[in-house]
């Protein structure tokens, strides 16, 4: 089946179609600067030059959806005759709360429990809703499918997603864990698996996310029992520009000490904290870090010493919830990308009997084994692939759905 996938931001649109029996991307692109000035769109056709881009006004996501349909079938850079022969959509969605367990085919009743659930993502949730109604407009015979970034985490249970707070507040408002970064953990959890040679049901792995945003998911049997992220994305492990978990206390102080508002301090943890913030500002950059860290500079071995102690935290917490591993998987941007990240994270785990084949370790980016033959268990390097999940969850439904 060919699937288009979107993922909608509030001011950009990135898309790929893909056919799911074959995993092959037949093209993917997108649009940016929606809303605003200087619109632009881009169309990449895999394996050929019919791509194209072009500054082009994109004044809504309406707007948006067109240009891409009309590219990708006009009859000389195109790749499919008529729209009808994509078989479905399949939607990123950053929130569905806890009413979501998996991907799920929009209907209308879909449709108003996914705005209901804008009020825990505000900047993400009405942009998907956006993106929904656009291809709606354009494609409105096709099915689509809403994949979640919770959904993935809704197996974890009670007692690792309620926080020590009176309990009303769950009750009443709904503040658990939710955990986000779902598609990916649950895309690299599987090619975990199948790297072992083992069925997912057998497998226990802890799957290490390290992006501009980061988590950390314990995965039994391809469930996610614990991930770093909670209520928002803010929690977890230290990131680019967030702080991940603090004493609650310090917002307070934050706001006593420096005059601020909530509502600033709250910008600070979001966007000035993390790599960013500990560096003293040289970046939320990974690599621009590692290059200081290299040339000896002070601020940047602190913000790189303590970003890899608390994923060594993360680590050790769910080696122990879990009840020991069969695999450590590294994938996104820096754990995909960073051997010196994925060694001293690994140095650590020495104790336990972790070895890491340095060579391996060195090698380019690609899903390999990363230890060695004694290591007490295995340690991966894996490419995540978002879109993928997403066409893969999206053709499973719709099949169910026709079946
Ligand atoms: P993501 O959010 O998954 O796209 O990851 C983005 C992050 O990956 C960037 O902030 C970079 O810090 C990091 N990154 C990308 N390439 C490398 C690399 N070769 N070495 C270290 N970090 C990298």
């Amino acid at each position: 089946m060919k699937v288009l996938v979107i993922n909608c931001g509030s001011s950009s649109l990135k898309y790929r179609l893909i056919e799911t029996e074959t995993k092959e991307v037949i093209c993917k692109g997108l649009c940016e600067r929606i809303g605003i000035d200087g619109g632009h769109f881009k169309y990449e056709v895999t394996g050929s030059d019919r791509g194209f881009e072009k500054d082009v006004d994109l004044p809504d996501h309406n707007t948006a959806v067109d240009i891409l349909i009309k590219a990708v079938t006009d009859p000389e850079h195109g790749v499919v005759a008529d729209v009808s022969e994509i078989g479905a959509v399949g939607h990123r969605i950053v929130h569905g709360g806890d009413k979501f367990t998996g991907a799920t085919l929009i209907t209308p009743e879909v449709m108003s429990v996914i705005e209901e659930c804008s009020d825990l993502a505000p900047l993400h949730n009405p942009a998907n809703i956006q993106g929904i109604r656009s291809c709606r407009k354009v494609m409105p015979d096709t099915n689509m499918v809403g994949v979640f970034d919770t959904a993935f985490h809704q197996s974890i249970p009670e007692k690792a997603y309620l926080y020590g707070i009176p309990y009303e507040y769950y009750e009443k408002y709904g503040i658990r864990k939710f955990g986000f970064h779902g598609m990916s953990h649950e895309y690299v959890a599987r090619e975990t698996a199948a790297m072992l040679g083992k069925d997912i049901k057998e497998v226990k792995t802890i799957v290490c996310h390290l992006g501009n945003g980061a988590s950390i998911t314990a995965v039994n049997g391809g469930k996610s029992v614990d991930t770093s992220m909670g209520y928002t994305p803010l929690d977890g492990i230290i990131m680019g520009t967030r702080c991940g978990s603090l004493d609650p206390e310090i917002v307070h102080a934050m706001a006593d000490d420096t005059g601020d508002s909530l509502e600033e301090v709250m910008k600070v943890l979001n966007f000035k904290s993390g790599l960013y913030g500990l560096s003293g500002n040289i970046s939320s950059d990974m690599r621009d870090i590692e290059d200081a860290y290299a040339a000896g500079n002070e601020a940047a071995v602190r913000a790189f010493d303590t970003y890899i102690y608390t994923i060594v935290k993360y680590i050790g917490s769910y080696i122990a919830v879990l009840g020991g591993i069969d695999a450590l998987t590294f994938t996104a941007g820096i754990g995909e990308n960073s051997p010196t990240v994925r060694k001293h994270v690994c140095s650590y785990l020495k104790g336990l009997g972790v070895e890491i084949d340095s060579a391996a370790n060195e090698q380019g980016r690609g899903g390999r084994c990363i230890s060695t033959a004694d290591s007490a268990f295995k340690v991966f390097t894996i490419p995540t692939d978002e879109e993928m999940s997403i066409a893969l969850s999206t053709a499973e439904v719709v099949a169910k759905h026709n079946a």
